[in-house]
């Protein structure tokens, strides 16, 4: 017959393709016995009955429980779409967190990640308008959403999930929901946190249920320092080293660290060490993860561990609720986490390494206990547990700056900001501080009203200083014509962390390149990145220059979306006129500091007897350094200059002292009076 006609090769095609068939069949066989295995799927229909009898509701359980995963599936497979018609968003307070969950999601649903399931992070968008169903998105992204869809008509569900993190975006999305879910009658409101403040979001959704659902969760024996540990990170590679060489596998180790650098240093550092004792031990897989990980290398972290090695996770505290990692039967916590601090009375804002709070703390050692009986290393005392740590950790509200949350909810009409609701109301000083600021930026009038100029700066994605520069660059009379450059370096300084490949010696060697020609970081941003450019976005002038090329095609994507923003708000339209009749003799580099001198009026420092003090606190400034890897510092370190008078900052950093990164110097002191007149008085001084 047809077939026994059909030549050898062919038939072998055929009995692979089966095979494969097999094995996908298999593979997606395995992911409905793990989502049935999951604590949630025993509560399916109950949660579902809950939630369709309920307009809010919050839902408590154990991390790892299938909260994030599986409940917007169930919403999705009970119709709650009504075939496409409307969404499904959960939100996620970490980048990391929604783009890692939607591909495991879209996994689990056999569909394409951006198709039916997608996610949406700031400058990155994985959804199709048409398709999309269900999405992740960021807390700070759904905030955005309510400028074009002030009652989020799109979405039928909305799952604010780890809404213990009390993120600002988090406390102030909530707010907003209180106020539309009268409106919206038909949307469901589902908020996913751990078991701490779950009372607190029930008060505040006038009684709302509370769903609990039990996880399972082995006793893990909790082991703490006798003495405090200087060096914690130190102290850290050798637990896991005492830990790889006595204890049985399998039995991989989770590691809290407070970020990429110390992640960083950490792997540096067990790898030395694995080398030297080679064969001697057992192979260790190292998977680092953190928020600028790129997303290629995320997976690693859920890779099965091979049999005879041991997974070491060095994570930040994205591993606390966010994410969970199979296989952990050891933790090691040195009990730290960074955050952000600001003190409006100076209006300085500071990333520090703080000490957890034991809920923290304590929800970390759990994440030993998922498979089996686990052990968690405290790097710190038992005294300091009981005696030093906070119990809960300080909702982001009252730590942070508000100008940004204050602009963006006047634009949307809230008029009293005291009247609005929140969990933890912010304090005066605080509230007061941010008006102050965007008032400054010209984003508010006298009488305290929003501007056009201030609902423009809320419509770029980015911090409304950075909108207040672009729009300077493109129509204020001293500096416009400048807007293709004044976008290039705001993308660029949005991705500074990861621009230069790494090692000391490496980024002098990248930067002599260029350093003799520029005079700032910003132009050394701009320079790197129109070299670029100019070479036609090259891979190889990359690995030569040691730059990255992944961040660089980053910022490639961020300038292109600022730019199509510009042109949407009409700047890029006066910015072209403006080009035509621009005179030569200003020189495009003093506008592009001009700029940012309206963007950033604040933060700005003046070179005194002492150093430099910071300008923008009314009793006197703080003493601040340039960062050792400022090109200023390299210059001044060189003698090659004289210190500028006048410098701008873009951050501050405090490690051994108080830093400023990413620096512009001022040559000009009356450029300060010609560019922010209200804020800078003649006399030189700075007005109260
Ligand atoms: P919760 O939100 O309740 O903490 P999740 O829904 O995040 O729980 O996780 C449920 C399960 O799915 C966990 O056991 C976790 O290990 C697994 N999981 C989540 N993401 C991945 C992934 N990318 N790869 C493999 N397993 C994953
Ligand atoms: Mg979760």
């Amino acid at each position: 017959d047809e077939d026994s006609a059909l030549p050898d090769t062919q038939s072998g095609y055929d009995e692979k393709l089966a095979k494969e068939l097999d094995r996908e069949h298999e593979r997606l066989q395995t992911i409905q016995d793990t989502r049935k295995s999951l604590p949630v799927y025993k509560f399916r229909s109950s949660l579902i009955e809950a939630i369709r009898e309920h307009q809010v509701l919050i839902v408590v359980g154990e991390t790892g429980s299938g909260k994030t995963t599986q409940l917007p599936q169930y919403l999705v497979e009970e119709g709650f779409t009504q075939d496409g018609k409307f969404q499904i968003a959960c939100t996620q307070p970490r980048r990391v967190a929604a783009t890692s969950v939607a591909a495991r999601v879209a996994d689990e649903m056999n569909v394409i990640l951006g198709r039916e399931v997608g996610y949406s992070i700031r400058f990155d968008d994985k959804t199709t308008p048409d398709t999309t169903i269900l999405k992740y998105l960021t807390d700070g992204m759904l905030l955005r959403e309510f400028m074009t869809d002030p009652e989020l008509n799109k979405y039928a569900c909305i799952i604010i999930d780890e809404a213990h993190e009390r993120t600002l975006s988090t406390d102030v999305l909530l707010g907003l929901l209180k106020d539309i879910l009268p409106h919206r009658k038909d949307l469901k409101l589902i908020i996913s946190s751990a078991t701490m403040n779950a009372a607190k979001f029930a008060d505040f959704f006038y009684n709302a249920p509370i769903f609990n659902v039990p996880g399972r969760r082995f006793p893990v024996d909790i082991h703490y320092t006798l003495q405090p540990e200087a060096n914690y990170l130190n102290a850290a590679v050798t637990t896991i080293f005492q830990i790889h060489t006595t204890q049985p596998l399998p039995g991989d180790i989770l590691v809290f660290l407070t970020g990429q650098e110390e992640i960083e240093a950490a792997q540096q550092s067990l790898e030395e060490i694995a080398h030297v004792l080679g064969s001697k031990i057992k192979p260790l897989i190292i998977a680092p993860i953190y928020a600028n990980l790129p997303q290629d290398q995320q997976s690693k972290i859920f890779e099965p561990t091979p049999k005879n090695c041991r997974k070491v996770v060095l994570a930040t505290n994205i591993a606390e609720t966010s994410l969970t990692i199979n296989g952990i039967k050891y933790v090691i916590d040195p009990g730290f986490v960074k955050e952000n601090s600001y003190v409006p009375s100076t209006g300085m804002s500071q990333l520090l390494t703080v000490p957890c709070s034991r809920a923290s703390v304590d929800q970390r050692a759990g994440r030993a206990g998922r498979v089996g009986p686990g052990k968690c290393f405290r790097i710190f005392t038992k005294w300091s547990y009981f005696h030093e740590l906070e119990l809960l950790p300080k909702p982001e509200i009252l730590r942070t700056n508000l100008s940004q949350v204050v602009l963006l909810l006047m634009s949307l009409g809230v008029t009293d900001l005291l009247d609005f609701p929140l969990l933890d109301k912010p304090g005066i000083p605080a509230l007061s501080k941010a008006l102050e600021n965007i008032y400054t930026l010209g984003a508010l009038n006298s009488k305290g009203a929003i501007t056009r100029l201030g609902r423009m700066m809320c419509e770029f994605p980015c911090e409304p200083e950075f909108g207040k520069v672009l729009h300077t660059a493109a129509t204020h009379d001293a500096c416009k014509g400048c807007l293709e450059e004044a976008v290039t370096i705001v993308a660029m300084l949005h991705e500074t962390a990861s621009l230069f490949v790494h090692s000391k010696s490496d980024r002098d060697q990248n930067k002599s390149g260029i350093i003799g020609k520029v005079s700032s970081d910003h132009m050394l941003y701009l320079e790197t990145y129109n070299s670029w450019r100019d070479m036609n976005y090259s891979r190889s002038w990359c690995i030569d220059h040691k730059v990255q090329y992944k961040t660089l095609l980053r910022v490639r994507n961020i300038r292109d979306q600022l730019w199509r923003c510009c042109d949407t708000l009409g700047l890029v339209a006066l910015n072209e006129q403006a080009a035509k009749v621009i005179n030569s003799s200003d020189r495009i580099e003093h506008r592009i500091i001009k700029s940012f001198i309206s963007g950033f009026p604040t933060n700005i420092a003046k070179l005194g007897t002492s150093g430099y003090q910071t300008m923008g606190a009314r009793q006197g400034g703080v003493n601040v350094s340039v960062h050792p890897t400022s090109t200023i510092f390299q210059s001044l370190r060189k003698d090659m200059a004289k210190p500028p008078k006048y410098l701008l900052y873009q951050r501050l950093v405090l490690t051994s002292k108080e830093f400023m990164r990413d620096c512009l110097p001022i040559p000009r002191e009356d450029w300060l009076h010609e560019i922010v007149p209200h804020y800078f008085s003649s006399a030189g001084s700075q007005k109260n």
